[in-house]
């Protein structure tokens, strides 16, 4: 029974003995953990005021950024050419599209602006790029140019059907002149 006891005895020594050495384990693994921190967090501290000094600099720069763009925004539209707005070539349907099916074929804008050079007056653009329902709406061919970006129709005020037509086939646009109804379609 002794013997018993002293090995009961033993055994919650050695469990108190595990336990404490856990207990200190836990102790001395949290502790390098925790060291590190507060170095860190004294480095950040050191940190701060010396990327306060850098304040000075980006509010200067962040003042410009919205500035441009609010001149974006606000002031001039986004240009296809020279003397045309990107919005004169958009859907004109009736939510049917976000106004841009596809883009516009930039060699496309180049002519009709060259075409708006030899009057050296305003071009008006009655049609752009146009989604396959608004194409069908206003009756245009299935295989229409217009829903690739690759067509517009155009007309200037003051200068005939037939010479705008010439004209246009000059800067290098493939032309369907209208003339009942005052305008030209131009491709490319
Ligand atoms: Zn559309
Ligand atoms: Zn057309």
């Amino acid at each position: 029974m002794k013997k018993e006891k002293a090995t009961v005895a033993g055994t919650l020594a050695v469990l108190c003995l595990l336990t404490s050495v856990v207990f200190l384990g836990s102790f001395s693994v949290r502790e390098p953990e925790h060291e590190p921190d507060l170095p860190r967090a004294d480095v950040e501290a050191w940190e701060v005021p010396e990327s306060s000094a850098t304040p000075e600099l980006t509010p200067e720069l962040t003042a410009e950024e919205p500035a441009d763009r609010e001149q974006e925004e606000t002031g001039q539209p986004v240009m296809a050419t020279a003397h045309f707005a990107m919005e004169e070539y958009r859907c004109d349907c009736d939510g049917y599209c976000s106004g841009w099916p596809c883009a516009m074929n930039p060699a496309l804008l180049d002519k009709i602006e060259d075409l708006r050079g030899v009057f050296g007056q305003p071009v008006i653009i009655t049609s752009g790029v146009r989604c396959e329902a608004r194409n069908a709406e206003v009756g245009g061919v299935a295989w229409s140019f217009h829903m690739r970006g690759c067509a517009a129709d155009l007309y200037c005020p003051g200068v005939a059907v037939g010479e705008l037509a010439g004209a246009a086939k000059d800067v290098g646009l493939n032309v369907l002149p209208y003339y009942a109804h005052g305008y030209i379609h131009v491709e490319i």
